[in-house]
């Protein structure tokens, strides 16, 4: 379990993220949506122990994510960005294995792992000697995918990870991501802000607004129990603005 408990964090002054208590429950989908700048970013960085909190702590298995422990931490959290994040100057193969390599592991087991991991996300087998330039978006999404699951890390946290697909290979790879998560039954943390998106994943869904938690719940809730009336306008501009959201 990933547990969030008073966590404030500035830059230059300006309050980004100011979070009293929030987890993510092991073997669940935890969905953070919000609007730009809502802070869905800055608190994923937190949770992956990439930004350190102004005030508060967060607590993996109740073990605090700080930078003695980031190391070892960092094993047991996968972490997805939008474009990928992929170094341009390694092949699928190169930038999928970059930590196990790094962690001495053995050929044969950097091999089976890969041939696991390339079944797992549907990647095609002969796309792992390709460097990312080489591959197409969706493509290089599975390669982050399968980088961020190598070391079998018991948290996965994604950060818009669909964000740049184009409706139909969006799909595809949001089938796949859905069945991956339930086939592994990892804690997942999502960022997305899209809320058909939030509906499709979620277990719960946390909506963020200029820093701060405004509603958590099940999905239904944002719809028929809102807290806030920013609910109600989120909701509602999403389904004027974008009619799949009905879908
Ligand atoms: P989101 O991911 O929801 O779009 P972010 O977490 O990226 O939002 O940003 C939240 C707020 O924090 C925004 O006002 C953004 O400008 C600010 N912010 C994020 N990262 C930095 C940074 N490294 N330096 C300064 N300000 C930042
Ligand atoms: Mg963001």
């Amino acid at each position: 379990m990933l547990e969030l408990t008073g966590i404030t964090k500035t830059f230059a002054g300006k309050m980004a993220v100011q979070v009293g208590h929030l987890t993510a429950r092991r073997g669940t989908t935890l969905i953070l949506i919000g609007a730009s700048g809502s802070g869905k970013s800055t608190l994923l960085r937190l949770m992956v122990g990439l930004l350190r909190p102004d005030r508060g702590s967060v607590r993996l298995d109740g073990t605090e994510v700080s930078p003695s422990s980031a190391g070892e931490l960092r094993r047991r959290i996968g972490y997805v960005i939008q474009d990928g994040g992929l170094f341009p100057h390694l092949t699928a193969r190169g930038n999928v294995s970059l930590m196990a390599r790094h962690l001495r592991w053995p050929g044969e087991r950097v091999e089976n792992r890969l041939a696991e991991l390339v079944e797992l996300t549907r990647f095609p087998p002969d796309g792992l000697d390709r460097y990312p330039v080489q591959l197409s978006g969706g493509q290089r999404q599975r390669v982050s995918l399968m980088r961020a699951l190598m070391l079998d890390p018991d948290v996965l946290c994604l950060d818009e990870p669909l964000g740049a697909l184009d409706p139909l290979i969006r799909s595809d790879l949001q089938e796949d991501l859905r069945r991956i998560f339930r086939t592994l039954g990892k804690t997942v943390v999502l960022v997305t802000h899209d809320l058909s998106e939030a509906r499709y994943f979620a277990d719960r869904v946390v909506l963020l607004h200029e820093g701060s938690v405004v509603q958590e719940g099940v999905f239904d809730d944002l719809i028929q129990r809102p807290s806030d009336p920013f609910v109600t306008r989120f909701v509602q501009a999403q389904r004027l603005g974008a009619p799949e959201a009905e879908a």
